[in-house]
């Protein structure tokens, strides 16, 4: 098989726009990305830059759904012959960080995107759950917290440390109140999972000077709390390296 074909795209879904890391088997990066345009266009951004996708894993906040409508729209627009695979943003995300190195082989990555999620990685391996949910942490019920969330239910971790409340969090004293949510939640993660490492990902790591110093105050191991050392394309890499198992065999 020629090599410059052998191309894993990942695709992550960001506020409003997609991000997008390309790899070759060799997990080389080909290319980095933002695009805000429509998804039908996508395949032919990626072709008018070199890049001939050999399979799309597509990352998205929540569980692996294979009917999202990205992932229809792509498999359409390369004619339905390029396997096009959907993940959890969180979970590629720690696969991603996982891959660095940086971490151990223990690690709950806490990713803040379009929604808060968790990816798990415990003895090198991700933990998916039976139907792909795990990690499903931002609709956890944290505290005396009885707010309203999208979901329906009340008191969410993602109604505390959700891009919404993270965005509204602007002044010293309501980036503290931020980390001690953040806390709340990252001290069930250390409880559940007994992580080597808890890593602060997406939008927390720009919050990280704030919250983390607070959020620490929550943990038994303190130290255990981390920043990610990827950046917003954490997501959008673990994608396109999932991608490359798609590939079938020539
Ligand atoms: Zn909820």
């Amino acid at each position: 098989m020629d090599g410059s074909h052998y191309v894993g795209v990942g695709i992550a879904v960001d506020a409003g726009r997609l991000l997008i890391h390309a790899t070759d088997r060799y997990g080389r990066t080909l290319l980095r990305h933002a695009t805000s345009a429509p998804a039908t266009r996508v395949v032919d951004e990626l072709r008018a830059r070199g890049i001939t996708p050999a399979a799309i894993v597509v990352g998205v906040p929540g569980a692996a759904d294979d009917e999202v409508p990205l992932a229809a729209m792509l498999r359409e627009a390369l004619g339905g012959v390029v396997p096009v695979g959907v993940d959890s943003a969180a979970g590629l995300a720690a696969a991603a960080e996982h891959a660095t190195g940086a971490h151990g082989d223990d690690l709950v990555f806490v990713f803040g995107g379009a929604e808060v999620g968790a990816g798990i990685v415990t003895g090198g391996r991700r933990v998916r759950g039976a139907d792909g949910y795990a990690g499903q942490i931002g609709h956890l019920q944290v505290g005396a917290n009885y707010d309203p969330c999208a979901c329906g239910r009340t008191g969410c971790w993602t109604t505390k440390v959700g891009p919404a409340a993270a965005g509204a969090a602007q002044t010293p004293g309501q980036r503290v109140t931020l980390g001690r949510w953040l806390g709340h939640g990252v001290a069930i993660l250390e409880a559940v999972c007994d992580p080597g490492r808890i890593v602060l990902g997406g939008y927390f790591t720009a919050l990280a000077p704030d919250v983390l110093p607070v959020a620490r105050k929550a943990l038994d191991r303190p130290d255990r709390l981390t920043v990610s050392v990827l950046d917003e394309y954490a997501a959008a890499r673990g994608a396109a390296a999932a991608s490359l198992a798609l590939v079938p065999v020539a």
